[in-house]
Parts: structure tokens; sequence; C-alpha cells
């Protein structure tokens, strides 16, 4: 079309070959006056617009049937009036049929030899066809702004090569980012190599793919979630001819399912992960391990006195712990470590690329130090301890026997006294058999008679004088030799076998009393030891009738030792059993005293006799200024309550010399003597110059 630039109408007519050959393909040649009538039209173009040439001689374009001009009307009447040329301007008309036809036309004024405008000539052509798929285009991107932000068009490379609508707007993204790019040349980060390949897969297979969710990085540190939808495009002859589709951006939709897949995962109390998440985490870490040949551990975490804040302080308080050992926990370990709330006061974490056993116990360590470290909770300063049971991953367990192996050993932990760990190993195992069999023979101890006691000296400071004994129990095993009461007490308790067990020793302390006493050995308080649940078992006051009665010997000089934690929990039926037991005449002593969580101001209600100073207290005595401050303590509330005041486990003279300046009544432990067979105590009263005349049977 710029060739027209130059020509004007004499040198057209002169070129009427070049005419001919400019209206043989689908446009045609026309020419309009200085008042811009029709004068010729020219070119087989001309007949797809229905129109005869007579319709359009002596006729402005807009004069033309149905005439309209699309769009740009007024530049063009301002073109025309300045005499200038002008490209692609569209109108549209209605043949006879009332069809329209859009035509689009460009012009070049005419002007003669004195240079006086003589009208236009120029090119036009039917664009209705391309109008119509404009139109239908436009259609379908309004549809396509419904469903989605943008369009792309790929070529057989899968290339992109188009991307039409928002995405800049939507997005931040500039449609260049895309062009000339395929689909995971994009920076996209969410996708697996596995993912994509199937996503290949349907391409080469020509076969349409919705919404693939990609994250792009656009570049800038900045990343963007979009979901693609495409359909492949064929050629006419049915040749593959690349893909088209449409986009979106879904961040937010992502943030939300985010937030859902996060409130589904985590616990709300305090953010962990809950057991589903930690599922996810441990069997993802039980594949790696397996495939890469590495270790790692499950730990269980169980706090030790949670119930008892969570009563006494209230909920709020509870939730407040909760959140801090959560957070300790987090800081304490690796980042890449998983902390998770099972629920209560459990957690789990998984510890990774724990090499050996040393790698688990050391973060056990620390998980125990950050839990017991104090904690403000409603003014009061509290602590907490917590129990860890440890299970190593050793390359066969699944997530199942990981989480019971690591339960188990929490439940170990707990039993050997809490704010320690323990580890799962086949030794649990064998060691419950080991308990199974201890079970066993314990029963068998009772019915022959495998016990006996030992008896320890409690002395008067102020005399020196044996005041009595404590009767200890010992245990001869036929195979493993004399077995310590730590050992089998608290077995005997949770199997009730401690009931016999107790009954016996009762029977034998107070008869041994007697015997002794026949042997010429003064009267001596005998102290009994009596376990939770002999002292909760109504049977109780029968059976210290019964080995009183059938002994013989006074009342007053049997005392019973109980824990604080024994009396403190039942205020009802402690009072009804000890009002009882002062009835019957005997005597009654706190055991162990400090450890249990008890006060005196708690005790004082109750009808207590003897105070006995738990050993760990008197063991460092005179030097730990802690220890002696709550000896000194204890002594003196015991004595204003008019108690008896006993301290055990002394074993040297400045524990001794230390409780004697304060005022301590009674002293128990290897320094006087230790716990012995009923003959020696009669070799060890003779020694003292104790002994009276034997009596007569
Ligand atoms: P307990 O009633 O506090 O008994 C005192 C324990 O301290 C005894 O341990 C005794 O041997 C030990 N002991 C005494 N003086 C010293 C000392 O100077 N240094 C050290 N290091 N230890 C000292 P034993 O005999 O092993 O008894 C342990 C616990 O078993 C007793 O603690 C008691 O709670 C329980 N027990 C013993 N006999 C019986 C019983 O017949 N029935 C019940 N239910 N429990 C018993
Ligand atoms: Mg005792
Ligand atoms: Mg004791």
């Amino acid at each position: 079309m710029a060739n027209f630039a130059s020509v004007n109408r004499q040198s057209m007519s002169g070129h009427a070959d070049l005419l001919g050959l400019l209206t043989v393909g689908p446009e045609w040649y026309w020419e309009q006056d200085c008042e811009l009538k029709f004068t010729l039209v020219e070119g087989q173009g001309f007949a797809q617009t229905g129109l005869a040439p007579e319709m359009v001689l002596g006729r402005r374009c807009w004069e033309l049937p149905g005439a309209m001009p699309l769009l740009n009307w007024e530049d063009h009447q301002s073109c025309l009036e300045k005499r200038q040329p002008f490209a692609g301007f569209i109108y549209r008309i209605r043949n006879t049929d009332g069809a329209q036809h859009f035509i689009r036309a460009s012009g070049q004024p005419m002007f003669d030899e004195r240079g006086v405008f003589s009208g236009y000539c120029g090119m036009a052509s039917d664009v209705t066809e391309e109008m119509l798929h404009r139109r239908r285009e436009q259609r379908l991107s309004a549809l396509v702004s419904v469903f989605a932000d943008w369009s792309w068009e790929q070529d057989q490379e899968f290339r992109i090569v188009a991307v039409d609508g928002r995405m800049e707007e939507r997005c931040g993204i500039k449609p260049e980012f895309f062009v000339g790019k395929c689909h995971w040349e994009l920076g996209v980060t969410n996708l697996l190599p596995e993912e994509w390949a199937r996503h290949h897969a349907l391409l080469e297979g020509r076969q349409p793919f919705h919404e693939l969710e990609l994250n792009i990085h656009t570049g800038n540190g900045d990343s963007r979630w979009v979901a693609i939808s495409g359909q492949p495009v064929f050629a006419e002859d049915g040749g593959f001819a690349g893909y088209r589709g449409i986009g979106k951006e879904i961040s937010e939709r992502k943030q939300n399912e985010e937030r859902i897949r996060y409130l589904a995962t985590h616990d709300p109390l305090t953010s962990l992960p809950n057991r589903a998440l930690f599922s996810e985490f441990l069997n993802r870490a039980i594949q790696s391990a397996r495939r890469y040949d590495r270790r790692f551990a499950v730990v269980f975490i169980d706090l030790d006195r949670f119930k008892t804040i969570n009563d006494s302080l209230g909920h709020e308080a509870g939730d407040t712990l909760l959140k801090t050992i959560s957070l300790r926990l987090r800081e304490c370990l690796r980042t890449s470590d998983v902390v998770a709330r099972l629920g209560g006061d459990e957690f789990v974490v998984l510890l990774h690329e724990v090499e050996q056993v040393e790698d688990a116990a050391a973060a056990a360590n620390k998980m125990l130090s950050a839990v017991i470290r104090p904690i403000m909770l409603l003014g009061q300063e509290c602590r907490v301890t917590a129990s860890l049971g440890i299970a190593l991953f050793s390359g066969v367990e699944d997530e199942q026997a990981l989480m019971k192996n690591a339960d188990i050993a929490m439940y170990r932990a707990k039993e050997e006294g809490k704010n320690n760990f323990q580890f799962y190993s086949e030794d649990i195992k064998s060691q419950s058999l080991e308990r199974m069999i201890l079970e066993n023979s314990l029963r068998r101890a009772v019915e022959f008679r495998q016990f006996f006691l030992h008896y320890q000296a409690q002395v008067d400071l102020k005399t020196g004088h044996i005041r009595g004994v404590e009767a200890l129990i010992r245990w001869e095993h036929p195979e493993l030799g004399v077995v310590p009461p730590m050992q089998f007490i608290p077995l005997a308790e949770e199997t009730g076998l401690i009931i016999p067990i107790g009954r016996w020793v009762l029977n034998e302390a107070c008869t041994q009393n007697v015997r002794w006493r026949k042997q010429g050995v003064p009267p001596i308080l005998m102290a009994v030891n009596l376990s939770g649940r002999q002292f909760a078992d109504d049977s109780l006051i029968d059976d210290i009738h019964h080995a009183l009665a059938h002994s013989g010997m006074d009342p007053n000089l049997l005392v019973l030792e109980l824990t604080e934690s024994m009396v403190i929990h039942n205020f009802d039926h402690t009072n009804r059993v000890l009002l009882a037991l002062k009835n019957l005449g005997v005597k009654i002593a706190i055991d162990d005293f400090g450890t249990g969580y008890s006060s005196l101001a708690q005790l004082k209600h109750f009808p207590i006799d003897t105070l006995k100073v738990d050993r760990s207290f008197i063991r460092d005595l005179p030097i730990n200024a802690e220890d002696r401050a709550i000896t000194r303590a204890i002594i003196d509330m015991g004595k204003s309550l008019s108690l008896t005041v006993v301290a055990e486990g002394v074993e040297t003279d400045e524990q001794k010399e230390f409780l004697e300046q304060n005022f301590c009544d009674e002293i128990q432990g290897f320094h006087f003597s230790k716990p012995i067979s009923p003959e020696d105590f009669v070799i060890l009263c003779s020694k003292e110059g104790l002994m009276q005349k034997s009596l007569p049977d």
C-alpha cells in the first residue's frame, strides 16, 4: 500500500497493467472525486461485498447502504479534511440482502498539476470474516476473563508465543516473562520431577490438562501461585499446532488452602504440628532413612506433674505452661527436628540424623534442662519435670512400632523416678520378662517364707541410748541372693502382694520385739514400714490388732512408718485409720519427710508422733547451706508440734554434731549401726551395756 503514496490519478491511469495486477486479489481499487464521491471501483474483491458498482458510484462512503463507521470515525474525518492519507479505516455497510459487510480501506489524496485537491484513491478489502472472528475472539476473551485472568498460546515446541489478558495486573508478572519460554522454564518450585514427567506425558499425548498449579518465582525473591489449563490446537490439516489455554492467579486461594491445612495439622494452643502431621514427618523420615541408610530417633515426652498444676492453678495456667514448654522444646533443638504435641501434656520429637545413642542422649538432656527451668504462673514460680522415652530407628521399624517403643521407654522413665530419659531397647523387653519372672518368684517367696527382717537402731541423741529399731525387710532369693526392698517392694505394691508380705512383716516384727524382751533386751520401740496399698486396705486394723494380740507385744512400742503422700491424699480415710490406730495404742511416724509435697500445716491435723527427716537432706550436712536450713526448719517445726524428730541416714560425726546442736531427738544410720540381724542386735545391745536379766518364757 505504501507504494501508492506517490501515485496520482494521471500516473495510475497510465499504468493499467499495474492496476490490473492490484485488483486480482481480494482487494479492489477505488477513486473518489474532490467531493469524496466514488468515481471508480475496480477489482474482483469488490464482488464480495454483495453490492453492485452502481450502488457505490456517486456516493460518499458514509452514504452507502447501511453505512456505519467503526471506531476511529473522528480521526478519519479530520484526516479527510486535512487531505491526509489514511490507512486501516473500517466501516460497515449492508448489502442488498441486508447482510452486513465490513470494509477496510486505505486512501491517498490526489492533486492535479496545479496542486489542487482532486480526490482520493486507494485500496479496500472486505474484512467481514476477520471482523467476525475478532468479535468471537473478543467474546471468548470476555468469557476467559470470567474464568481466568489471561489466555496463552504455545507453539508445537510448547513455547509460549502469546499471552493476553490481565496477567500483569493480577500477578505483577509481565507477559514478556512468559513469552518464549515453556511452562517448566518459569522458575517453578512446587512440582517434583515426576510431576513434570506426568505433565509432559499429557502434552505428548496431546491431551488437555486442567488446573496445573505452579509456584512461579518472578526473580526478585517474589513468588506467585498460578493455575493453568490448556487444550491442544490442531491445524486444518489435522497437524498438531501447539496448545492454547488460560491461566489465573491463585495466590489467595493457595493461602486459604494453606490456612485450612495448617489448622488441620497443627495444635491450636501451641501451634506445634499435631499427631497427623507428625505421622507424615515420621513416615517421610522412615522412607529416607531406609533409602540412605540413616538413623533418627523418636522421643516421647510426658510432663510429670502437669495434672497437679492444672488442677491447682487452673486451666489457663496449664495452657501457659504447655505453651512455654513447647517453645522451650523448639528452641533447644535444631530447626530440622520436629516437635509435635500429641495432646494433653504429651509431646513427641523427631530427632534427625542421630548416628549414635550419645546424640539422642545429648538432645534428651537438653530437653530435660529446658523443661525444668522455673516458670512463672499466676505470680508463682513453678517447676515441672518431664519423663522422656527414646526409640532409635534401626532400619526395620515402622511408624507404629517406633511410637509404641518410645511410649514404653517413656513409661520406664516414669518408673525410674521421672525427670529422666530412657532408651527403648530389647533390654526393656527382656526386663519386662525379668519382671514377670520376678513377680512369679515373689509370689512363691510369700508361700515359701523367703523373707527375713533386719533391724536398724534409732539412738537418742541426748542419752546416747538405743530407743528403738526399724524393721527392714530382706528377700533371700534362691538364685539371686539377698534382694534389697527397693527392688521388689514397688512390684509387690503393684501386684498387691504387699498385703500378705506386709502382714508377715508386722507379725514377725512384733514377735521379734517380744523375743528380745525375753532375751533381756529392754523395752524398745519397733518401727514397721507400711506401704500405701496396706494403708488403704480395709484389713489393716485387724492385721495390726492380730499381730499385737498374737505376739503379746505392748502396743505402745509399735511405730508405724507412713509416707507423706499416703496420708495427705484422702483426708477422711487417713483420719479414720489413724484414729483407729491410736485407739490400739500404736504410734505413727512420717517417713522420708520433706520429699513429698505436704507441709506440716497439712500434717498437724493428724495424730502423728514422729517425723523422720529424709536421708537426702542429711547426706550433705553440714556443708550444704540449703540442707542445713531445711533440716533446721523441719526440726523446729516438728518440735513446735511436740513431735519426736528422727534424722535418717546419719553416717558421719559432722552430721551427728550438727543434729545435736540443732536439738534433733534421734538419729538412725550407718554411723551407729547398719541394719542387722536380730542376733547381731542382741550382741549390739550387750556391747552397749543395755541387756537386762532375760525374762522367763
Ligand atoms: P526407709 O523406711 O526410709 O528405710 C531406711 C533405708 O535407709 C533402709 O534401706 C536403710 O538400709 C537405709 N539406711 C539407713 N541408714 C543409712 C545410712 O546411714 N546411709 C544410707 N545410705 N542408707 C541408710 P533399705 O533397707 O534398703 O530399705 C529401703 C526402703 O524400703 C525403706 O526406706 C522402706 O521405704 C522400704 N521398706 C523396707 N522394709 C519394708 C517393709 O517391711 N515394708 C515396706 N512397705 N517397705 C519397706
Ligand atoms: Mg522407714
Ligand atoms: Mg526413710
